[in-house]
């Protein structure tokens, strides 16, 4: 090992956390000096509070959606979602099995069987699965675009909507990724944000849906406003809707004028990863006995993170230490593990015996919802290192990685 490797210093992680500067500062200031934290209405008729107004509208153009709409996290917006497409008791969704805990949670809160799928080597949903899982219950196909990486889109969606169901795309960790020349999000029936602290674009906590349906966009502003619609979106578009009980998931003025000032960001935090990537992959180029993860469109990639599959996993282990030791953020499985290992699904309960859709499902946990249920994800998930890129690593750090990579590969498997 070299001096200049025993120096270096490994460079903080962070997306849109570490791009934080004064002017979320002064976009929360001045929100708190107008006084009007409430979206709807403030304590001076002639200065009414417009910050999650104009986000909404921003942000659905920046998608290239018709509709938007704000609310409190990623995790109220899948609920706002689902609710708005009727999914509800009775009804099943296919979700991948690999993905954060909302999408399996959401699901369940509506009421939902969620019907976990496998990945396939984009680490996103392996279209096939929909054949295979559709039932005459499945009302909606929830796709994640896995870490900045849009799915295989073109054919999830045709396998979706040919057996009539909703395409609800999780966007979570994707805002600005593109498949085929157009923002992810802007391809199913609806899709979510969130605003939450890892997320590409934050304001700590928030979320959105888009959609470019009129009934799906009058449905979410209700099932996040108890059920309400008020004037502010009747000029939107009029009601047609029928009222129901929803829930308070509303954001608030200060999180929108943060997260209006991250927008502006988000395109540069992308071409800022996505160039170190690239730079990355450049250098390292194809290595014996490692597989990089499957990009259904390269072009549009966010690039926040770069996998690879190591063929032995025997090696994924001393691969990883090896990359630590030399200064690298390296992580296996991303704090994300599989659906069918949390707490939540493997005791299948809700806040109520009666609420939870496995209720009727003995014993439990049962087929679709054990480990051996799921050979390709278990098989993936557990070959994987996943190298994070960062807002604030530089082109040296690019080039440390690569040399590290390198290294490291020829030390195990030269
Ligand atoms: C973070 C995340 C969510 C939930 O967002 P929160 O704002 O944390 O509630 C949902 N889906 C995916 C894929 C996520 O990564």
């Amino acid at each position: 090992m070299n001096s200049a490797t025993d120096t270096y210093v490994r460079p903080k992680l962070g997306l849109g956390s570490a791009a934080l500067d004064e002017q979320e500062q002064h976009a929360a200031v001045e929100v708190l000096r107008s006084k009007n934290l409430f979206r709807y209405y403030g304590d001076d008729p002639a200065h009414p509070p417009q910050r999650v107004a104009r986000l909404e509208t921003e942000f659905a153009q920046w998608i290239g959606s018709a509709y938007a709409v704000a609310v409190s996290s990623g995790t109220t917006a899948l609920e706002t979602a689902l609710a708005a497409i009727a999914v509800g008791p009775g009804d099943e969704v296919i979700v991948p099995a690999w993905s954060w805990l909302s999408c399996a949670t959401a699901i369940v809160r509506l009421g939902a069987l969620p019907v976990f799928a496998e990945i396939d080597d984009t680490l996103c949903l392996a279209p096939s699965e929909i054949e295979r899982l559709t039932t005459p219950r499945t009302r909606a196909v929830l796709v994640v675009h896995y870490q900045g990486v849009a799915a295989d889109l073109d054919a999830i969606i045709n396998a979706a909507h040919r057996r009539g169901l909703f395409v609800l795309e999780d966007c979570a960790e994707a805002p600005g990724t593109r498949y085929r020349g157009r923002p992810v999000g802007a391809w199913g029936d609806v899709a979510i944000y969130s605003f939450q602290h890892n997320k590409p674009m934050t304001a700590g906590e928030g979320g959105m849906v888009v959609t470019r349906d009129i009934r799906t966009y009058e449905r979410a502003v209700r099932m996040a406003d108890l059920g309400q619609y008020r004037p502010y979106h009747h000029a939107i578009t009029p009601p047609k809707e029928p009222a129901f009980s929803g829930s308070n998931f509303r954001m608030s003025e200060l999180t929108a004028a943060i997260a209006l000032v991250q927008l502006q960001k988000v395109d540069a935090i992308k071409d800022h990863c996505r160039a170190l990537q690239s730079r990355i992959r450049e250098q390292v180029g194809e290595l014996p006995g490692i597989t990089w993860r499957t990009i259904p469109d390269p072009a549009g990639d966010f690039g926040f993170e770069l996998y690879f599959f190591i063929d032995d996993p025997k090696l994924v282990k001393p691969f990883q230490t090896a990359l630590d030791q030399r200064q690298v953020n390296c992580l296996p499985r991303t704090g994300t593990y599989p659906q069918y290992y949390r707490e939540n699904i493997l005791t299948g309960r809700s806040h109520h015996p009666a609420a939870s859709p496995f209720r009727d499902l003995k014993p439990w946990p049962g087929p679709g919802y054990r480990p051996e249920d799921f050979p390709v994800t278990e098989d993936l998930t557990r070959r994987f290192i996943a190298l994070p890129i960062g807002w604030q690593y530089t082109p040296d750090d690019a080039d440390h990685i690569a040399a590290a990579l390198l290294a490291v590969h020829r030390e195990l498997l030269g």
